[in-house]
């Protein structure tokens, strides 16, 4: 039997998400589609930080600004918990410091360099020795990435009557009929492929052109810290997170920076490491990351890694207790240049996949560019 709908859409992930409440905000009748049984792809693996600060000056910095918006909009109607906890750039290096100074002096993005001081009282983490000051930002927030989706999803049920389709993998699209693997068959008008870093179940020839690579990120969860929580704990983020940011690259100082570390520790250029923390209100806090691309991921985590993280970690926060609860790692598609894969293949059916590290930061916006275009 066929179903007709305005909108359909492949994956359950922040990405998929985002389109249909986009869409369906906007009056269309929407179907998401997800191959898994509960979303357990890059949305439910990352820090949970909305993070504008590390996107660039001009357009993608107000788009990020925007889906932040979209993120307290969704709070506000009870879908999920959001916590607006700001973020605090570490300086434990005069060239981080510098960077961070120029930065701010840039006044491009809102953010203001604090004392050490200020920094230890905004989060009793920060490690004081040899602490130069930071960067406090009041524009991300926290949410738990294990838990946004889901409730997202219900949300969009129940406000907009979205339809879901969990343990459906589509396997073909023809003209406006999807195919599931099971030989169902729905149609829709319009078809969004949200398939995150699947690029080989639907259109594979498109996105073999498409310059999209993939990229293995190594992460760690700690126990529960001891010491009672004030609740918007801002998140952390070291010297070596302002090679990461594209937000960073107009700071002269940055290739001195970069040069240091190239220097003292090659090894966190190989394997893509700077480090962040995110303290929950359980106590628990996730801790990242690396980042290693195309054929150089394996199926096997490296222990080096979460060394090398933990070592680097330690220079820059200090937790009562250091056991590590989970470990696990995720992967996302990233474009060399741009926050997200656009091609409309025909006149039903658009690619739109590759948000990178940037995802839970960006998709709301780029979604509501999408739709706005239309
Ligand atoms: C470790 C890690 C940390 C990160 N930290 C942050 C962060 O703190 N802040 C931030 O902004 N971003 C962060 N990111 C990036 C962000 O998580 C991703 O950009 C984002 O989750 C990508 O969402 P997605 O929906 O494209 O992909 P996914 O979450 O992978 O979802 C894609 C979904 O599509 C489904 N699917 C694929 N093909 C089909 C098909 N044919 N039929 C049906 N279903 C299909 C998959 O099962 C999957 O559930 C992080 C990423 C990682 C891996």
């Amino acid at each position: 039997m066929k179903t007709e709908f305005d909108v359909a859409i492949i994956g359950g992930g922040i990405v998929g998400l985002a389109h249909a409440w986009q869409a369906a905000r906007r009056g269309h009748k929407v179907v998401v589609f997800e191959k898994t049984s509960v979303a357990e792809g890059a949305t439910v693996r990352n820090f949970g930080m909305i993070w504008p600060i590390g996107q660039p000056a001009g357009e993608l910095y107000q788009v990020a600004k925007k889906s932040r918006a979209f993120w307290l909009e969704l709070a506000e109607a009870g879908a999920l918990n959001v916590e607006a906890c700001g973020s605090i750039h570490l300086a434990h290096n005069d060239d981080e410091m510098n960077v961070l100074q120029e930065f701010v002096d840039q006044q491009t993005h809102e953010a203001e360099i604090i004392s050490p001081s200020d920094v230890c009282q905004r989060s009793a983490l920060v490690n004081p020795d040899g602490l130069l000051g930071g960067m406090y930002s009041d524009t991300e927030l926290r949410v738990d990435p294990r838990t946004a989706a889901a409730g997202i999803r219900y949300w969009l049920e129940q406000e907009f009557n979205v339809q879901f389709h969990f343990e459906t993998l589509i396997s073909a699209i023809e003209n406006n009929e999807l195919i599931s693997s099971e030989g169902q068959k729905w149609k829709a008008d319009k078809i969004i492929i949200c398939s995150g870093s699947d690029l080989l179940t639907l259109y594979p020839e498109h996105f073999a052109k498409s310059k999209l690579v993939l990229c293995k990120l190594q992460m760690l969860r700690s126990i529960a810290q001891s010491e009672p929580l004030p609740e918007n704990i801002p998140h952390l983020a070291s010297g070596l997170t302002l090679r990461h940011y594209t937000s960073f690259k107009t700071c002269p100082s940055l290739e001195r920076l970069k040069s240091r570390i190239t220097m003292e520790a090659p090894e966190l250029d190989k394997y893509g490491i700077h480090v962040m923390a995110s303290q929950f209100q359980s106590g628990e806090i996730i801790l990242g990351d690396s980042h290693e691309y195309g054929d150089d991921i394996s199926p096997f985590d490296k222990l080096e890694i979460d060394e090398l993280m933990i070592r680097e970690l330690k220079k820059v926060v200090r937790l009562s207790d250091w056991t590590i609860k989970e470990k696990w790692h995720g992967i996302y598609a990233k474009h060399p240049d741009l926050p997200v894969y656009e091609e409309d293949v025909n006149e039903a059916v658009s690619l739109f996949v590759g948000t990178g590290g940037a995802g839970m930061t960006m998709s709301f916006g780029l979604a509501d560019r999408f739709w706005s275009n239309r």
